[in-house]
């Protein structure tokens, strides 16, 4: 068996795990990432994929967590310019709350937001455009700005700069058994021992069989699945909607790669990871939902996708809705011996400062007094950000690369950012983009997730490097699959 040794193993290549991994690695620690699976692959692939302060999360009083939120969310419009989007959101009066309190959460959001890159909240008027679309009409609506981002992409992203600044990343490698060996941690993940002064159980749903590893007893943790479904575009235009809903839930429904329409979140309690699964009740909740709002709304045949992710909240009793959206974080250990930290809860947004505090405890556990830096570095593919940059960037590759598709090349941009220039040098080096497997997916990008991405399976691919399986129809998906095996890329 293989050996390594290193300062901190972090056991979760969510955002979590990414966001402590690339904290450390660019404070100079030495740090190895395990991930069972693929990167992204569980819960940080499967948010509503927002990042905001979280509207409704006012209405519990968690005002120190939605302003912790949208200070990150200017940070990260600027560190991962080219994976988020100004995403506006209509909420119509549909009577679940008074108009004035609603003004009152807008009002209260803009302040706790401070000086904020994104336009401020605004009541919008019958004849505003996008209500036009409402059956039946509403009279009036509320108007407000969050970040839209692509979630796995930010958390490969976020993995990979990590890797750029020296952490090793095992993919498909679980973390399987641990042992305390004097002042280190020794672990078999996939093939490999690894010797940790550290460990960081950034598992998610799947925390307390990390812990199990160890002999430590579950922490109490509330399962909370939420489902989204994806549907052909309801209707044209960019903004999206919070609908309020009767049980006092929102319901989202975002414009979602080019056609679509994403649908979430539903609230089910789940008795183990091992039950997460969308259910009839949950598409029906959504459906409903969207018939409420639009009338002729789609049927159960016309989902395109539906994804499931769970959230492990902190158990403070009462209804899921209301559950906090904090995280709680354990370090263990006695300075000059073996550490073990373990993290519970969170949310996408706040990735950045949990990392920060979970590796300011870490690194003086450690003797460094490095400090975070993550702020203020651009993730790989920022440096086209913004839309002009984007286009700029798109418009001078495709002038540098004539034979190549202008199309193709602005796609491409949108996922990759200005890791767009090597991605293309590359397929012109082999020729041109390849196979054209539908869906705006080539064999040119498919390789690169491969090659630089750590794209094992072909769902890697189509789900998570690329959302270009909802374009797909499922023989295109399957022929992309048994290409993807035929070529032993993974
Ligand atoms: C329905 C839903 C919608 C959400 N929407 C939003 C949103 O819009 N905005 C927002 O900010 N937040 C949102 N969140 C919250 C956010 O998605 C999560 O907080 C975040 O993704 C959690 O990341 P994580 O790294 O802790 O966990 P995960 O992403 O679940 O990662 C844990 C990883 O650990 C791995 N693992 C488990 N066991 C082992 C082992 N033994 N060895 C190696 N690896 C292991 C798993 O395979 C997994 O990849 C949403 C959550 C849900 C459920």
């Amino acid at each position: 068996m293989h050996r390594e040794s290193c300062d901190l193993l972090i056991v979760g290549a969510g955002i979590n795990g990414a966001g402590i991994a690339r904290d450390a690695a660019l404070r100079g620690l030495d740090v190895i990432v395990c991930e069972r699976g693929d990167i992204a692959g569980a819960t940080s692939s499967a948010s509503t994929k927002l990042i905001h302060g979280g509207l409704r999360y006012l209405e519990q009083g968690a005002f120190g967590l939605v302003r912790e939120s949208l200070q990150e969310r200017e940070t990260l419009a600027r560190i991962a310019a080219h994976l988020v989007r100004p995403q506006r959101f209509v909420v119509p009066h549909t009577g679940e709350r008074p108009a004035w309190m609603l003004a009152a959460g807008l009002l209260l959001y803009d302040l706790l937001a401070g000086r904020s890159t994104l336009p401020r909240s605004r009541r919008l008027r019958a004849d505003f455009p996008s209500l036009q679309h409402m059956q039946p009409p509403v009279s009036a609506a509320h108007a407000y700005y969050d970040l839209w981002v692509d979630d796995a992409r930010l958390t490969l992203c976020t993995l990979l700069d990590a890797q750029a600044h020296g952490a090793r990343v095992l993919p498909q490698s679980a973390l399987s058994t641990v042992t305390a060996e004097g002042a280190h941690w020794r672990c078999t993940v996939g093939q490999t021992t690894v010797l940790a002064r550290c460990v960081v159980n950034v598992a998610g749903p799947w925390m307390n069989a990390v812990e199990a590893l160890r002999g430590v007893a579950a922490a109490p943790v509330r399962l909370v699945q939420g489902t989204h479904i994806v549907v052909p575009r309801l209707h044209a235009g960019d903004d999206a909607w919070l609908l309020q809903q009767p049980d006092r839930r929102v319901v989202f429904v975002i414009p979602f790669a080019g056609d679509f329409h994403l649908v979430g979140t539903t609230e089910t309690d789940l008795p183990s990871p091992e039950a997460l699964s969308a259910t009839a009740a949950e598409r029906r909740y959504l459906l409903d939902a969207l018939r409420r709002a639009f009338g002729g709304a789609p049927v159960e045949n016309d989902i395109r996708w539906e994804f499931s992710g769970m959230r492990p909240l902190i158990d403070g009793g009462g209804s899921a809705r209301t559950a906090s959206r904090e995280y709680r974080m354990r370090m263990e250990g006695e300075r000059g011996g073996r550490g073990w930290m373990s993290i519970q809860g969170g949310k996408l947004t706040t990735h950045r400062s949990l990392a920060e505090r979970a590796v300011d405890r870490l690194a003086a556990f450690l003797g460094s007094n490095a400090r975070c830096v993550t702020a203020d570095r651009l993730l790989p593919g920022a440096e086209a950000a913004g839309p002009t940059q984007r286009s700029e960037l798109a418009r001078t590759l495709a002038q540098r690369h004539p034979a190549l598709s202008s199309g193709w090349i602005a796609t491409l941009v949108g996922r990759h950012g200005s890791e767009t220039s090597p991605l293309l040098e590359q397929a012109a080096r082999a020729g041109g983009p390849g196979r054209d497997f539908g869906g705006g997916l080539f064999e040119a990008e498919a390789r690169w997730c491969a090659q630089y991405e750590w794209a094992y399976n072909a769902d890697d691919v189509l789900w998570r490097r690329t959302k270009c399986g909802v374009g797909m129809s499922a023989a295109q998906r399957d022929t992309f699959a048994r290409w993807w095996v035929d070529q032993r890329i993974g």
